[in-house]
């Protein structure tokens, strides 16, 4: 089950990416685990997914240190892709790899700050809110640049670049201008040059709409209900 979905959804990926004229290898699938089990999870690495995304420091916590303890496969990846309060900041930088949800400078300070704390340059990317959902989170368009030129002096954090959480839409193409909108952002900073380097990657794209976020540019998905079925 979970391995024709996880191959489905590969499959997919590739096709989408064919489509926009891209290479399949720009594209990371992010298995999003929360709320699955760890013994699920083990499942997907046997059936070769290597990246998982949890959205509550607290349970990554719980399923990276166990899981650790079970199985010594060091490529693994685990990402952040869920709101961060900055009292978690310090646990989150020691769990993950790459953190999606940087919001504000004072997120980025404490981030910088914890990371300086064990020796680590940790890898964000900065998450911007283009509709107007009080539900969401995220940075707006417009203090985008303050943010980027705030974290730009921070030693210890890297920006790689921008993800985004469009409204949910039944119809998937309803999403496409936001995407569309993050690509252009991205590129506009690239362009403008105002951080250190280029950023590279647009993580956006979920189980109902990654197709047409692949298309207008994605280079991370973040996939759960797809490959592990709907969450209880
Ligand atoms: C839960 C979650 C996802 C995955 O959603 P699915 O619709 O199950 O694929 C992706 N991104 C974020 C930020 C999430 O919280």
């Amino acid at each position: 089950m979970l391995i024709e979905n996880a191959s489905n959804i590969l499959k997919k990926i590739s096709h989408a990416a064919m489509r926009a004229g891209r290479s399949p290898d720009e594209v990371k699938l992010i298995a999003v685990t929360k709320t699955v089990g760890i013994e699920t999870i083990k499942e997907a690495i046997d059936a070769g997914l290597r990246v998982f995304g949890e959205n509550r420091v607290q349970e990554a916590q719980k399923k990276i240190s166990d899981l650790k303890f079970e199985i010594s496969n060091s490529n693994i990846e685990w990402h952040l892709i869920g709101h961060l309060q900055k009292n978690k900041a310090k646990y989150a930088v020691q769990l993950f790899d790459l953190i999606h949800t940087v919001d504000s400078v004072e997120l980025a300070e404490e981030l910088n700050k914890q990371a300086g704390k064990i020796g680590k340059i940790q890898r964000v990317l900065v998450q911007v809110k283009l509709s107007e959902e009080e539900t969401k989170h995220g940075i707006s368009k417009d203090e985008l640049t303050l943010l980027l030129e705030g974290i730009n002096k921070l030693k210890n954090l890297k920006v790689e670049g921008l993800m985004t959480m469009p409204p949910f839409f039944e119809d998937p193409e309803k999403a496409r201008p936001y995407f569309k909108r993050l690509r252009e952002i991205r590129d506009n900073i690239n362009s403008s040059r105002i951080t250190h380097y280029a950023l590279r990657e647009l993580s956006m794209g979920m189980s109902n709409d990654f197709e047409v976020a692949i298309e207008e540019g994605a280079t991370m998905v973040r996939i759960g209900t797809a490959i592990f079925g709907e969450r209880k």
